[in-house]
């Protein structure tokens, strides 16, 4: 039986490889021990040092965030602390995800109106920005660090202008963007 241990080739052309000859080979118990053992090696490193671990204790510890991270949707506030946004609907037109709702409603100035309604699906929104981008007076921003908010429902996604106001604060932007330092505020 010792020649069926040996590599040889069949008539077919397939190449029959041999048997390991070893009870370790047969097992693979040796290479198996060596590599729980690195295993092992890094669990107690890692348990005594935690220099290896890349696990961040969510939500308890966060990772800092880059410096333009797009969180959740805010709405900008006038010196009087009325809304900036002049219901143009430049933003939901640039959306590519349609997720924003607005109804304008007069406000006894006939060159502007204001959101009567201002509602953004977060659970549509793709963060791409483009809605701060395309705002002509510095109505909507995405700069609150926060995260969309877990829920069960999706109508929960929706949120509204007064979740959006309540993380606004007051813009010195002019309309057109210019003014100095507009964005540190
Ligand atoms: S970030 Fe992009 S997808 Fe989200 S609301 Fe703004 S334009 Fe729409
Ligand atoms: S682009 Fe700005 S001003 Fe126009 S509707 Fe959107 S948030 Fe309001």
């Amino acid at each position: 039986m010792e020649g069926a241990f040996k590599k040889r080739t069949s008539k077919a052309g397939v190449t029959v490889v041999p048997r390991p000859e070893t009870l370790s080979k047969a097992t693979w118990l040796p290479a198996l021990a060596k590599g729980l053992g690195v295993t092992m090696r890094h669990f107690f490193t890692n348990i005594a040092t935690g220099k290896d671990i890349a696990t961040i204790q969510y939500p308890e510890a966060k990772a800092p965030y880059p410096h333009r991270y797009r969180g959740l949707h805010r709405l900008m506030l006038r010196e009087d602390g009325s809304v900036r946004c002049v219901a143009c609907m430049c933003c939901p037109t640039a959306c590519p995800a349609h997720c924003i709702t607005i109804v304008a409603e007069e406000t006894g100035n006939p060159n502007e109106k204001r959101p009567a309604i201002f509602e953004i699906d977060e659970l549509r929104c793709v963060v791409c920005g483009l809605c701060v981008e395309a705002c002509p007076c510095d109505a909507i921003r995405m700069d609150t660090g926060r995260h969309a908010p877990a829920v069960e429902e999706r109508a929960d996604g929706i949120i509204d202008k007064e979740t959006m106001l309540s993380m606004g604060s007051r813009s010195t932007a002019v309309q057109g963007g210019v003014g100095p330092n507009w964005r540190s505020r």
